[in-house]
């Protein structure tokens, strides 16, 4: 286990029957950059169970923060979901991904577009302040199949513009965005269909895409990154490849 780092579990929120979140001590030799994923995972009989994880933190905070779906017959989620405050968690050392401004070519409207889990990333990139500096608006696109699924609600919209430090730049600048597949809910409709139909730019208020103004992050399943990048594509806008800056980047939430 000696490429891992151990580190305890200091706080856990079930959301509903689907997801969950929980912090960890971190040590402070430990450092990622805001939208980055690390292996996580448990020891079980003596052998690392590792899943790949976005951190939900800021990478300034002092815990980390991850949230989860629970697979009910998943290898690593059936038991991480049982996990309580004082377990440990095995963290790799590494942590990496795509989700990161600097890939970014400059703009003036981010958008995170996420479904699900995909969401953890934007919960880190949203409590960066220089995202702020660098954006007139970052747009929060959180599409779920039931309310019940959207999570982090209260720390989005009552917490971050309360914040003492960025708290203005939150309340300025952050549109939230969740949306409602099956259900009724004040949005509804999948993220694509958002943007294709024109309903998320008319509803916020801010001008048609366009590749001059706007960048994406996306995060999300197999299928609505495909289709997300078909959109984008079709609109001229060109995704950040091997070091090169583009209009939009994407990684997956979970494979399958
Ligand atoms: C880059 C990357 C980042 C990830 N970040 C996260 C994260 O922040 N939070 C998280 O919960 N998972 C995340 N995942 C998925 C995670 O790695 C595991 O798949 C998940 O923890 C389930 O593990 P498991 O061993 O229980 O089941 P697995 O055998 O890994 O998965 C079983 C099946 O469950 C489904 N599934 C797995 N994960 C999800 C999910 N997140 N949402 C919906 N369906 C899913 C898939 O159909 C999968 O085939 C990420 C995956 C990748 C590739």
């Amino acid at each position: 286990m000696a490429s891992f780092i151990k580190e305890q579990v200091t706080s856990v929120t079930h959301w509903n029957d689907t997801l969950f979140s929980f912090t960890t001590s971190r040590d402070p030799s430990f450092r990622f950059k805001n939208g980055h994923f690390i292996m996580m995972g448990l020891e079980l009989e003596g052998r690392p169970l590792m899943r790949a994880y976005s951190i939900a933190s800021a990478n300034y905070e002092d815990e980390l923060e991850f949230f989860s779906i629970k697979v009910q017959d998943g290898p690593l989620t059936s038991k991480l979901q049982k996990i309580e405050v004082g377990d440990e968690i095995l963290l790799s050392k590494k942590p990496t991904g795509t989700l990161l401004q600097e890939n970014l070519l400059p703009g003036k409207n981010l958008y995170l577009l996420s479904t699900g889990t995909g969401l953890a990333p934007f919960m880190s990139i949203i409590k960066d302040p220089e995202v702020y500096e660098q954006y007139e608006h970052i747009i929060l696109v959180h599409g779920v199949r039931y309310t019940s699924e959207l999570a982090y609600q209260e720390i989005i919209s009552q917490e971050l513009p309360n914040n003492e430090f960025f708290g203005d730049d939150v309340k300025n600048k952050l549109i939230y965005y969740p949306s409602v597949t099956r259900e009724k809910y004040v949005n509804n409709g999948r993220v694509t269909d958002l943007i294709t139909s024109g309903k998320l730019t008319r509803d916020i208020g801010l001008p048609a895409i366009s590749k001059e103004d706007d960048r994406f992050m996306i995060c999300g399943s197999t299928a609505m990154l495909k289709d997300s990048c078909e959109i984008l594509d079709a609109l001229g806008l060109e995704e950040a490849r091997q070091g090169n800056q583009g209009h939009y980047v994407i990684e997956r939430a979970f494979v399958g």
